[in-house]
């Protein structure tokens, strides 16, 4: 109970009490509880921002550990982008160009993934710039290791197909050298040997001793070896494949069949002088795409670079041809 207070009333000249004001109580009694849940508010607030409770010191620990983690993650990606870059660059200025493949352009290599937005469940976070970068960056890298092992694979068919290509095309001088008596002529405008005309010598002739073996240039199907073209005598034809035949004219015998498959190398036949020839030669073609092409420029596979300047020299001498 609280205390009763009196006041002295000078007109009734005695003592009388003093009535507590209701409303003043109430008044007070508000601004306390006001007062209260402020300071309390102020608490909370303050515990909540500055002072951490040990699971917040946890949880910020393992925040931090999270970035750490993102960083080496970025380092890493770092060194994988390097490695990727210099094989794309390889892959791009050495394979693709020896294999006559256009480079993919970085574009392609480096495109992301177009539409949708793929990372709108990473947004809305405080650290969401962070992982949605990361995210980004290991996207385009497992894109660009599928564009560079797509191109490897056609890399390989490629070189396979080169590797045909290579063993078909032709690619040596069909009569061997110590068995060349001399390159008689080359491709290109010379005089016949009957009517002294000058007209255009389509092969080489290469003139040996009757009977000097004759060996296909390059892998093959024999598709013809018969007499039946005029000039020619006997005569063989070679399909290499990729657009490549070679001829072998004026033959003595034949040493393979129409329909034989023959390897670079193979023994076909034998020099003769059958047909329009003046001597014992060889009369060699090759044609690309039916048209007769200079065959001085397919003795790579077996002549060094000396023999090949001196065959260079005595092809491009305009003199008779043997036809
Ligand atoms: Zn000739």
């Amino acid at each position: 109970m609280s205390k009763v207070k009196y006041y002295y009333d000078s007109e009734s000249l005695s003592y009388k009490k003093i009535e507590k004001r209701k409303r003043n109580t109430f008044k007070f009694a508000s601004v306390f509880i006001l007062a209260s849940a402020l300071f309390g508010l102020f608490f909370l607030f303050l515990t909540g921002n500055y002072i951490e409770s040990p699971k917040e010191k946890a949880l910020k620990r393992e925040l931090e550990n999270m970035k750490f983690q993102y960083e080496i993650l970025n380092k890493k990606m770092n060194e994988a982008e390097a490695v990727l870059a210099n094989v794309a660059d390889r892959d791009n200025n050495i394979y693709r160009v020896y294999f006559e493949a256009n480079p993919i352009p970085e574009e392609q290599r480096r495109a992301g993934f177009g539409g949708i937005n793929r990372y709108k469940n990473l947004e809305g976070f405080d650290n969401s710039k962070l992982i949605i970068e990361s995210n980004k960056r290991i996207d385009i890298l497992q894109k660009q290791i599928v564009v560079q092992s797509k191109s490897l694979d056609e890399i390989a068919i490629l070189a396979e197909e080169k590797e045909e290509l290579l063993a078909a095309i032709p690619a040596i001088q069909p009569v061997s050298n110590e068995d060349l008596t001399r390159m008689a002529s080359g491709y290109g405008m010379r005089s016949d040997p009957f009517t002294k005309v000058r007209k255009m010598h389509w092969g080489m002739d290469f003139t040996a001793p009757r009977g000097t073996p004759i060996y296909a240039s390059g892998d093959g199907v024999v598709v013809r070896a018969d007499s039946g073209s005029s000039g020619y005598g006997k005569h063989i034809r070679i399909n290499h494949g990729f657009g490549y035949t070679s001829l072998y004219a004026h033959l003595y015998k034949y040493n393979v069949r129409k329909n034989q498959k023959v390897k670079r190398g193979d023994l076909i036949g034998f020099v003769g002088s059958t047909g329009r020839s003046e001597a014992p030669h060889l009369h060699y073609e090759i044609f690309k795409d039916g048209n007769r092409i200079n065959p001085i420029n397919f003795y790579y596979g077996s002549l060094t670079a000396e023999e090949f300047s001196k065959l260079l020299e005595s092809a491009s001498l305009e003199n008779q041809s043997l036809d």
